[in-house]
């Protein structure tokens, strides 16, 4: 177990931040990235796959500089990759530090391209290996929230975290109640700040999808003063919080 403890050891002092989801092999350099986020306190880093292409990356980058990564073929990729399904449980074997299968997921929006049949047997051949292999799900979902709770419970996962959740605050309550972790991006609309005031620090996780939406998983540090002043705590509750959280849910 010693090479999970490693980006534990490095946090010296401080607030421990942890970003839930971030795309590393997207950076020109993963290894400066991971190095300031450590300095500036964030010392659990999950990086998402989503295509075959950014799983093998990841599944390297992980192993290299000591972060977490999750593996698993997205809505956008369901039907350009949806043979690299069965390179899933391979990957997951081959390394300790891929701790789940994300992001995976059903999106309206790429139906287009990603017909909802195809998404539907991705996602749900991906659901299956969750619950065969025991591992959590970091889950991808625009405009199909229903269908999305109904294929988890279908599968009897109860380990989940809804990446950049999307949804309003009647369905974050609902999401809570089934065990599952709520993502906040650094995107902080009227809605979200709804969510964070009606969803318990229990249920909550915080991410920057860098370099996507945020510039870097340090960014994760502004998501976690935006709770903490919401909710009236300090912020290292939320830091601390928030990390336990994933840890809890990764096993990690
Ligand atoms: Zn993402």
């Amino acid at each position: 177990m010693q090479s999970l403890t490693i980006e534990r050891q490095k946090i010296e002092a401080g607030a421990e931040f942890s970003d839930a989801h971030c795309h590393l092999n997207l950076f020109d350099d993963p290894a400066e990235t991971v190095e300031n986020a450590r300095k500036r306190g964030v010392g659990t880093i999950i990086s998402a796959g989503g295509s075959a292409k950014d799983n093998f990356e990841n599944a390297s980058l992980a192993e290299k500089l000591g972060i977490f990564a999750v593996v698993g073929i997205g809505p956008d990729f369901s039907a350009k990759d949806s043979a690299s399904v069965l390179e899933i449980d391979g990957l997951i074997k081959s390394s300790r530090h891929i701790v789940g299968i994300g992001e995976i997921g059903l999106d309206a929006k790429v139906a287009d391209s990603n017909r909802m049949d195809v998404q539907r047997d991705v996602f749900g051949r991906q659901l299956q290996a969750a619950r065969d292999l025991d591992m959590p799900v970091v889950i991808h979902c625009r405009g199909m929230l229903d269908d999305t709770l109904r294929m988890l419970s279908e599968a009897q996962i109860r380990r989940a975290i809804f990446h950049f959740f999307e949804g309003d605050e009647n369905q974050a309550i609902d999401v809570a109640k089934k065990g599952y972790l709520i993502s906040v991006p650094p995107a902080i609309t009227g809605k979200r700040k709804r969510i964070i005031n009606a969803v318990d620090l229990s249920s909550i996780v915080v991410e920057t999808d860098s370099p996507v939406v945020g510039k870097t998983p340090a960014d994760v540090i502004g998501v976690c003063e935006i709770v903490a002043r919401l909710k009236g705590v300090p912020l290292d509750e939320v830091a601390a919080k928030t990390t336990e959280n994933i840890r809890r849910l990764f096993y990690i």
